[in-house]
């Protein structure tokens, strides 16, 4: 093989000094078998908790954005999963179509407001009602819950080290890392630096040392 064709990956050699080597390691279904992308013009889905009758529904009328696996313990995972998935959507694009008298709040005192079915304990949308906050606007869905395809694509992985706080054993953390990067999900142990800066701008604009 040629050195330009090495360099770019060409001929049968391509990809067998970086073949993933944590494949066994679970982070979320939606991600274990590698990160769909999501398809431009995607315009939203139905989210339905897991409930046998009478779902709790939640209609996304968008595209979300900034989605992530977390590895916090408040965001809701699918049983067995090590982190959960999470994206953000716009508050005015979620509404409630059917059976929301099932929902109620997880923690009425949390800067975000999780509504979660009483049914099932699935959570179905998280709200901050804080104007102050940095993401107020932003609801938080799980888009997992919606049967169609085309989603925004997890991007990063968030509060990787908080899954020690569930359990997890410190010392298969290298491991988890390591998957996380060979699946794309840079791992963090708080946001990405993108929405740290978001956050930090925010809180300099409110004590006016950031401009504009
Ligand atoms: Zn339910
Ligand atoms: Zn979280």
């Amino acid at each position: 093989m040629g050195f330009l064709s090495s360099l770019f990956g060409g001929g049968s050699s391509a990809g067998s000094n970086d073949a993933p080597r944590y494949t066994s390691v679970r982070i979320h279904p939606a991600v274990d078998n590698g990160v769909k992308p999501g398809a431009a013009g995607f315009g939203g889905g139905a989210l339905k908790c897991h409930c046998t009758t009478d779902k709790v529904v939640v209609e996304i009328s968008g595209q979300t954005a900034h989605n992530h696996v977390c590895g916090c313990s408040k965001c809701w995972k699918p049983k067995g999963a090590t982190f959960s998935q999470v994206a953000v959507v716009s508050r005015d694009k979620v509404a409630v179509t059917e059976n929301g008298e099932k929902l109620d709040r997880v923690d009425a005192h949390a800067a975000i407001q999780r509504y979660a079915c009483k049914g099932c304990g699935v959570h179905m949308y998280g709200r901050i009602e804080n104007k102050d906050h940095p993401f107020h606007g932003l609801d938080f869905v799980h888009t997992e819950l919606s049967q169609a395809s085309g989603w925004a694509a997890p991007e990063f992985a968030a509060f990787v080290s908080s899954i020690l706080e569930a359990g997890y054993a410190p010392d298969k953390m290298g491991p988890v890392r390591g998957r996380l990067t060979e699946l794309g999900l840079t791992p963090y142990d708080c946001l990405s630096p993108a929405l740290m800066d978001a956050i930090a701008t925010h809180i300099g604009k409110a004590n006016g040392t950031q401009k504009g």
